[in-house]
Formats: structure tokens, sequence, C-alpha cells
């Protein structure tokens, strides 16, 4: 079973409390929108949280008591969907930020969901393989009630895989007298009721907004450069469309599991996706000597974002571009859209955007994940499966039609790209409460 990094990520900086940043964002949009006060009340905090305890017989026969959460944001638009995490330093305001996230992100990308999320403060490295199915199964045995292919839908999410997806389903239909219902949960294996085109998602759907913003800025995407921050799921596959596009990838970075740090891979005619895949380990680390054999320029952690490029992807992990790295930027760049979630700080974004730099925020450009989600969710409820062209031909016209959305808001009302998103997002949501009378 993979877990792919051995690194424990960060969930949240020391003193820095996710949910009350969620709350600052959406304080402010609800001003700009002028939303009333209940609506705001009802907004600003989860409709629901559930707390629970998963008692699990370890492999050396001791009893271990894990905590377990799951939050459901909002569903008025549809059911809530959101991953769950196995992460040591879990906490209840992690889980909720990223919920209310979710609603946002599954709001502005038009799918009829809402948001949710969930984790187990566990460490996946740590834990054999039979503990963490335990685990699963004693997560579902704990919300089963409360979850399901019409209430909620969870998925993959930080030192989470399919495998423990399967596991999930297994389990809640045990729980459901045997009803075969894949849908309750997403990210699974294609051989049993994932999505073909999953795997590219995130990545591809990246860029087809890319190709848009492109056009509108009347570039030819032939004459641009990149340069990405990471190369794992995400990072690949917008490399690798982007180049199909005829872009130039020119310098792609990973973190480096021996030497503690992250490394940049520089190729002034362009960096080779094959080539570079054939020397990175299970890890995702990039052999150092071989690809200087091939001709790369290995450069320090943040040089990634000094090149002279057209466009920035960082498509790694949060905090990365701050207002004390933003001043390295190039001059040349004109696009920085974001693969991974929370790259860009607020005050590194002010910058930019007195600087020109037209900002894709990242719960619009990784939207694909979760809009390809929704299509496996939707394959499984009418047990029939499309093809990976029919789900990337879908995933590119809602990619396309939410940029669109936003894009055109922005020009309207002389704002920035995400203040329109967070816009069209959260007043999609106030606007299902108040049709269902909640508000
Ligand atoms: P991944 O684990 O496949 O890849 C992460 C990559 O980042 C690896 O190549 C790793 O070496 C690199 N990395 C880690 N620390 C680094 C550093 N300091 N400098 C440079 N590179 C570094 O993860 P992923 O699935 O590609 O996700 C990347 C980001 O995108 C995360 O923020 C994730 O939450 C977000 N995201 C992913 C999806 C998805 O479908 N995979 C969807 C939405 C958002």
């Amino acid at each position: 079973m993979a877990t792919k990094t051995v690194t424990v990520p960060k969930t949240t900086k020391e003193g820095f409390n996710p949910f009350k940043m969620a709350q600052q964002q959406f304080d402010r949009i609800a001003d700009k929108l002028g939303l009333d006060q209940p609506t705001r009340e009802l907004l600003r905090e989860p409709l629901r949280e559930y707390h629970f305890q998963i008692p699990i017989r370890m492999d050396d026969g001791t009893m271990k008591i894990f905590h377990g959460f799951r939050v459901q944001h909002n569903d008025a638009r549809g059911p809530c969907k959101g991953g769950i995490r196995f992460h040591p330093q879990e906490t209840i305001d992690t889980v909720k930020a990223l919920a209310m996230w979710m609603t946002w992100k599954c709001s502005v990308a038009d799918i009829p969901l809402g948001g949710g999320k969930g984790g187990v403060i566990c460490d996946p490295h740590n834990l054999s393989e039979k503990e963490q199915e335990r685990i699963c199964r004693g997560w579902v045995r704990q919300i089963a009630r409360d979850i399901g292919p019409f209430q909620d839908v969870p998925a993959p999410d930080v030192m989470t895989s399919g495998q423990h997806m399967i596991w999930i389903m297994d389990e809640f239909q045990t729980i459901s007298h045997g009803a075969f219902q894949p849908g309750v949960i997403t990210g699974k294996p294609v051989a049993l009721g994932g999505s073909r085109g999953r795997t590219e998602a995130t990545g591809y759907g990246l860029v087809y907004i890319l190709r848009e913003v492109l056009k509108e800025l009347k570039m030819d995407t032939t004459k641009t450069t990149a340069s990405v921050q990471g190369f794992g799921n995400v990072a690949r596959y917008a490399a690798e469309l982007y180049t199909q596009y005829g872009g130039k990838v020119v310098s792609v970075s990973c973190w480096d599991q021996n030497d503690a740090c992250s490394y940049g891979f520089y190729k002034k005619n362009g960096v080779n996706l094959e080539e570079l895949l054939k020397i990175t380990d299970r890890f995702g680390t990039i052999d150092k000597d071989k690809a200087q054999k091939l001709g790369y320029q290995i450069t320090p952690g943040d040089d990634w974002l000094t090149h002279d490029v057209d466009i920035l992807i960082p498509a790694a992990l949060e905090h990365s571009i701050t207002a004390e790295n933003v001043g390295k930027i190039s001059p040349k760049v004109k696009i920085m859209i974001c693969g991974a979630n929370g790259p860009v700080t607020p005050e590194a974004e002010d910058v930019l955007d007195k600087r020109g730099v037209i900002v894709i925020p990242d719960f619009l450009a990784n939207s694909g994940g979760v809009v390809c989600s929704y299509f496996e969710q939707v394959q499984n409820n009418q047990n029939y499966y499309w093809t990976k062209e029919e789900v990337l031909g879908k995933l590119d016209n809602k990619m396309t039609d939410a940029f669109y959305h936003v894009w055109d808001l922005a020009q309207r009302k002389k704002v920035r790209i995400s203040d329109a998103a967070y816009m069209i997002a959260i007043s999609r949501v106030a606007e299902a409460c108040k049709m269902r009378g909640w508000v």
C-alpha cells in the first residue's frame, strides 16, 4: 500500500490558525457582497462537527484510542465532499478550515456538492497496514449514519490512499446490510469504481484554465515558458499538458529525502519529463547526480521562482510564496496559477497584484480534482462508466466555464481574480441557503 512520502507534512505553522484565516477571508468577501447577518453567521461556522473515539486493537495486542473528526461545513447545494486526513498533528481547526474551503471550491466549480473534511490523529508511518485498515473501518463505524452517497462523500487526502477508500467503502457496505454503494467515497482505484482520468484531473484542469488565461492575455502558448514547484501528481500532469500545448517548462523542483531540503532542476531549452521520471525514486526525489549528467542545472530552494519565465506554477505545498521571497520573482512573470493549496500568502498576493501579475487562486485552479471526484460519484450512482476521453472532455468544459464566470466578474467589477472567485462561490451558497429558507 502506498503512502507516498516518509516525511510527515506539516498541517499548521506554530501560532497560525487556519480556521481564523478562513473566517477572515469569508468576512472580507461577505462585506463586499453585503451579506445579511444571519447568512454570515451561518456560513462562517460549519453546519455540523463530529468528534469521536476510535478504539483499535494494535498488532501487539494492546488497545489504543484514536481521535477522529468529520466536519460538514455546508450542504445547501448538495452532499458534502472532502478528504480524510491521517496526520499526527491534526487539529479540529485545520479540518474546519479545509471543510469551509471545500464548500467554496465546489461552488466556484459549480458542481452540486457542499464542503466537508475529516481526519484521524495518527501517523501512518508508525502503523502497520492492518492497523490502518482497522482505523479506517473504525472511522466508518462511528460516522456511518451521517455519511453516504447522498449525504457526505469522503475522499483521500494527506496520507490516505485509494486502499484506505476501499476499506471504508467495504465497511460501509457491511453496515448498510450489504447494499453496494461505491458512491459513498471517491478516489477509489479504477478497478473498483474509481474514475478514469482522476490521476490527471488536477494538473490537466489547471492547464485548461491556463490555456484560457493565455487566450485572454493574447499570449501564444508556444512562445511561453513556465517554472513549476514540485514534481508530484499535480505538477507532473500540469507540466505534461502545458508541454503538449506547446509551452516550455524550464524548471521543476522536488523535496530531497536524503538532504532534507528542496532543489530545482533547470534546463534552458525545457525539461524532459519522461527522462526526469526515470530518475525519480518512490518518494518523489529526483537523483541530482544523474540529472546533472543529463544537462540539468541543480538550483537551491526558492530559485524556481527567480527564473525569467511567463508563468509560475506552485504545485507542491502551502506558504511557498511569502512577503520574504516574493521580491525574488522575475519582472517577466505575468501569471501565477496555483496548483497547491494555499501556496501564496495574502501579503505576497498584494505585492503580485500591484505588479500586475495575474494570480489564479488554488480553489479555482486545482478544482479539477474535486470535479473529477464528482464525476466518479455520478458514474458510481448510475453504475455506468465513461471513457477517459469523455471524463477529460467534461472536465475541460467545467473548468473553462468556471474560469469564464470568474474572469468576467473580475473584469466587470474591477476586482482581482481571487476576490471574484470568492464572490461567486459565496454568493451561490448564500443563495441556496436562502432558497431553502435557512436564512
Ligand atoms: P505529491 O505528494 O504527489 O507531490 C508533492 C511534490 O512536492 C513532490 O514532488 C515533492 O517532492 C514536492 N515538494 C515537497 N516539498 C517541497 C519543497 N519545499 N520544494 C519543492 N518541492 C517540494 O502531492 P500532489 O498530489 O501533487 O499535491 C501537491 C499540492 O496540491 C498539495 O498542496 C495538495 O494539497 C494540492 N492538491 C492536490 C490535488 C490532487 O488531486 N492531487 C488536488 C487539489 C490540491
